[in-house]
């Protein structure tokens, strides 16, 4: 089956053309574009995109499904993207039926969480499990749940936005929310403590390690590299971070119980930065007969995950 794929996130968006064969993926191609705030000429940009990637294959057009991975809130059933936090602007966009007039083929949308793990869940780490929880920990943090062996929704498409629990009254800002889950756990909630970090030291007349020019320019980035390079500064943003990613993860595993939680993006590269303080809280905060069965594990499909995610969500 040849897939379209639209994978959209808060910087950027990808086109992937893919034929899935007995359940292996062999991927023709993949464009990126910016992701801007006017959602029409994005989606229009993608069309455009996958139109030609189509005739280069001369694929028959009812001959392909669509699948469309978004950052939520957004409601799968109907094709619409509500509320992103990450994509600002994009409100109650009702995207799948923008793009079936434009291609004729109706597409999926899911939630970029749930496209991920059940993208994990198919060909990556999560093979095999029941229970496993991923998580984003990129531009946002959702969860995508995978319970006794489906892809758990919710009653109204919602479930999974772990984002926006608050963990403390105070900290980094995600979603309107001060010291929430994803402002903690996310590539802005992390340039947020080393922001304030870095005002810190120099209202003491001293100079983060990780600071390239202006405090306000800084980002996740920045910090991870410097924290490559030992610096002591970029290591206590991390030990920030994954002490509340430890407290997020604690009360996740408490209810659900999971076998498997699966970690993408920031964890992926800079997950041995988190872990020391994360596994601290861990051990702290979660019960203990349901944190010893759990392993917490990153994303195995790395760089590609998203491009799974958004074939994944066609064929689900
Ligand atoms: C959104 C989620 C999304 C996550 C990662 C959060 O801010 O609310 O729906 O999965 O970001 O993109």
């Amino acid at each position: 089956m040849i897939v379209l794929g639209f994978d959209i996130g808060g910087t950027k968006s990808a086109v992937i053309l893919a034929e899935e064969i007995n359940g292996e993926i062999l991927f023709h191609d993949r464009v990126e574009i910016k992701t801007t705030v006017n959602w029409e000429s994005v989606i229009d940009e993608l069309i455009d995109i996958g139109k030609k990637m189509l005739n280069q294959i001369n694929v028959h057009y009812d001959n392909f499904k669509i699948g469309i991975s978004c950052g939520g809130p957004l409601d799968s059933d109907k094709g619409v993207i509500i509320s992103p936090p990450n994509l600002p602007g994009w409100e109650n966009v009702p995207i799948a039926d923008y793009i079936y007039k434009r291609l004729g083929v109706r597409p999926k949308l899911q939630n970029d969480a749930d496209a991920c793990a059940l993208a994990e869940w198919k060909y990556g780490i999560g093979r095999g499990y029941k229970n496993i929880i991923f998580l984003t920990f990129g531009t946002g943090l959702g969860a995508g749940l995978i319970l006794n062996g489906q892809l758990y929704k919710g009653a109204n498409n919602m479930a999974g936005e772990v984002g926006h629990i608050r963990l403390k009254d105070e900290g980094p800002l995600g979603y309107g929310k001060r010291g929430s889950f994803e402002g903690f756990c996310s590539g802005g909630g992390i340039a947020q403590i080393a922001k304030k970090k870095a005002y810190d030291l120099d209202k003491n007349g001293l100079k983060a390690s990780f600071l390239k020019d202006n405090i306000e320019n800084i980002t996740a980035k920045d910090v991870a590299e410097a924290a490559e390079m030992d610096s002591k500064d970029a290591l206590d943003v991390f030990k920030i971070s994954g002490k509340y990613f430890g407290r997020g993860l604690a009360i996740l595993i408490d209810i659900l119980n999971p076998e498997l939680i699966i970690v993408g993006s920031i964890y992926v590269r800079s997950g041995k930065f988190l872990n020391d303080t994360m596994y601290r809280e861990l051990e702290r905060e979660a019960l203990k007969f349901s944190r010893s069965i759990v392993q917490i594990v990153p994303a195995q499909l790395g760089e590609q995950i998203g491009d799974y995610g958004a074939v994944v969500a066609a064929l689900s």
